[in-house]
């Protein structure tokens, strides 16, 4: 069993320029509800550390955990809620793409895709803009313990083709369930290299 990883809260920001300096950088995006905040709790073996991204007025906020001595671990806030006023919605695209595209440490961003449910028009959308960027990107597709056994294989060629990704390239995980979570911990460790 991999070590979690010991991510400890650094600072809320609403731009790119308040982030503080890193050597490399991981981002997580997602939709709203997808299980962002239950995989980053997942990841570090906590159970509180993403609330604080959800406490009201942090929701809209680049949130910035350190992990290790100098890399860092962004967690995005979440798109497409439908409550959401439109306000709040052109105010975050600009935020989040000036982040992804301006951020020079930024070694991976992780899309995360529910698997329940399979990738959204929005998220669809998202992983065209990251190519469109060339920005690198891994696809993990969340809440793996909801697909029945029986669905999976079917669930993961169509989860990977609406992607458009071989079925390898996907990381499943489940946060309730511990599924996958030692192999993206090692992976988020590459991809920071960190040993
Ligand atoms: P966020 O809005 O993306 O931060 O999503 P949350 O982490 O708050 O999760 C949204 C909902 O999905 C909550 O009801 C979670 O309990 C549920 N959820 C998240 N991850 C999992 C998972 O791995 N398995 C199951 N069964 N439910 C999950």
């Amino acid at each position: 069993m991999s070590a979690p990883l010991d991510l400890r809260f650094l600072t809320s920001a609403t731009r790119l320029a308040q982030l503080p300096e890193t050597r490399a950088e991981v981002a997580v995006v997602g939709r709203s509800n997808v299980g962002k905040s239950s995989l980053v709790n997942a990841l570090a073996r906590r159970k509180d550390l993403a609330h604080t991204s959800k406490t009201p007025g942090r929701t809209q906020l680049l949130n910035c955990f350190a992990v290790g001595e100098d890399a860092t671990f962004v967690d995005c806030p979440g798109y497409g809620y439908a409550a959401t006023s439109k306000a709040v919605r052109q105010s975050w695209q600009p935020m989040i793409e000036g982040y992804l595209t301006g951020r020079e440490e930024l070694r991976m961003v992780m899309a995360l895709v529910d698997g329940e449910i399979g990738p959204t028009k929005l998220d669809v959308q998202m992983l065209e803009w990251l190519r469109h960027h060339g920005l690198p990107h891994t696809v993990v597709a969340t809440k793996h313990d909801k697909v029945k056994s029986s669905q999976r294989q079917k669930r993961k060629r169509e989860l990977a083709e609406r992607c458009d990704l071989e079925p390898g390239d996907v990381v499943w995980v489940s946060a309730a369930k511990n599924v996958g979570l030692d192999r993206l911990r090692d992976l988020v460790r590459l991809w920071l290299d960190l040993t």
